[in-house]
């Protein structure tokens, strides 16, 4: 489809027909160019395309089919002009930094971002006199009040890990725009099927393309979306430095954003309906879900998404052992740090994703001991219940 096209579309049919550039075998499905170098018919063809003066492809590096089929794909779903794919979610967030960020500048961002987003600020962009202050996503003051002259980009993830806080997305923009800065938002969790954060006013949303975009524990890959200005400096950035995605695993994504809107909804569903089991269950404390109405962060959620999601969190009486309980007596639900998965999966946060992490700082994002939390699958929700709760009616 022409870019033209795409405006008339609704987002179901972009997700499944946008970017595929058939060859001339005319094959139905997207073909896999699983190829580093492209050839020219002569000199003067190689030299046009190196100068730029002509488009095409000249190194995987640079550009790929298959991977531009991704970008496009994922783009349009977005309602953006561009995206650059990456070779995981972390060499995406990388690529932000290296691309907006120098010596000297200063990063705000939430408390409650992915383990390694944390270390990568902390422990490597630090390394090169980039400063990073860490605030509590839901403290709009405290975001204010972080904002130097020297503050080049926020950096957000909505709903966080595991406590499902929800962003106010434009509010977070206001406080970037006005001191200068960038807002990129970590949208893994949501997917452009049930929030798109440049709506809200994020300049750039990043994605770890392992979760649901694959959403079949295949593959791991990244993309950076938002305009053409900063998107250039983003390709320009990865084209040099080499985190590009490869084709075989941009081949993978673009048939999981196929499916990804109706997954997105069963998940959501799966998890609305465990969540409301959990809340009821006499054993459990806590549960951390934006679509239950108790949640802190409901109404917020309900103005920016199109659904809550497939990620629960809950506290169960009983510390470690008793958490341990629970996941020790699963049968089918797979013990794996990983999600986004159509198979459910179950992770004990405080000895595993967030084993890192201080005493002080697992209490500051409220990674408790009794902490679990569940990405919720596509298997049959009764199924999924029966499995949690041979643990929990045991506690
Ligand atoms: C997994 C994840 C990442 C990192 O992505 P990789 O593909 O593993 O590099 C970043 N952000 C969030 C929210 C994630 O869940």
């Amino acid at each position: 489809m022409s870019q033209q096209d795409q405006i008339e579309y609704q987002p179901d049919t972009l997700a499944i027909r946008t970017g595929h550039t058939r060859s001339f075998e005319g094959e139905h499905a997207e073909p896999i160019f699983l190829t580093s170098s492209f050839v020219y018919a002569n000199a003067a063809e190689a030299a046009a395309k190196f100068s730029g003066q002509e488009a095409g492809n000249i190194y995987a590096r640079f550009t790929n089919p298959t991977v531009t089929m991704f970008e496009k794909r994922l783009a349009a779903m977005e309602g953006a002009e561009r995206a650059v794919a990456t070779s995981s979610g972390m060499a995406a967030i990388m690529a932000v930094v290296m691309s907006f960020l120098k010596t000297g500048d200063h990063v705000i961002c939430s408390r409650a971002v992915f383990g390694s987003t944390v270390a990568l600020f902390e422990k490597y962009v630090a390394k090169f006199g980039v400063a990073v202050d860490f605030v509590d996503l839901t403290d709009l003051n405290a975001w204010k009040n972080a904002v130097r002259p020297e503050t080049k980009l926020l950096f957000v993830e909505s709903p966080s890990n595991p406590q499902a806080e929800i962003a106010d997305i434009r509010a977070l923009a206001d406080i970037a725009h006005a001191g200068g800065a960038l807002l990129a938002i970590d949208n893994s969790f949501c997917t452009p099927v049930l929030q798109k954060p440049l709506q809200f006013g994020a300049d750039l949303v990043v994605y770890s393309a392992t979760k649901y975009l694959d959403g079949q524990g295949r593959a791991l890959g990244g993309a950076v979306v938002g305009n053409h200005q900063l998107l250039e400096d983003v390709f320009v950035y990865v084209r040099t430095s080499g985190p590009t995605m490869s084709p075989f695993n941009a081949w993978v994504f673009l048939k999981g954003l196929e499916t990804l809107s109706l997954r997105m909804k069963a998940h959501s569903e799966n998890a609305q309906k465990l969540a409301e089991y959990l809340s009821r269950h006499a054993r459990v404390e806590k549960v951390y879900y934006a679509g239950l109405p108790e949640h802190v962060g409901h109404e917020l959620a309900v103005s920016q998404q199109r659904g809550f999601g497939g990620i629960v969190s809950f506290e169960v009486k009983g510390g470690r052992e008793a958490a341990w309980t629970v996941i020790d007596q699963t049968q089918f639900i797979s013990i794996t740090g990983n999600l986004g998965d159509v198979k459910s999966t179950i992770t004990h946060p405080a000895t595993t994703t967030h084993g890192k992490l201080s005493p002080e700082a697992k209490q500051a994002v409220g990674i408790s001991e009794g902490l679990i939390r569940v990405s919720v699958g596509l298997e049959d929700i009764d199924d999924i219940i029966r499995d949690l709760s041979r643990g929990l009616d045991l506690i």
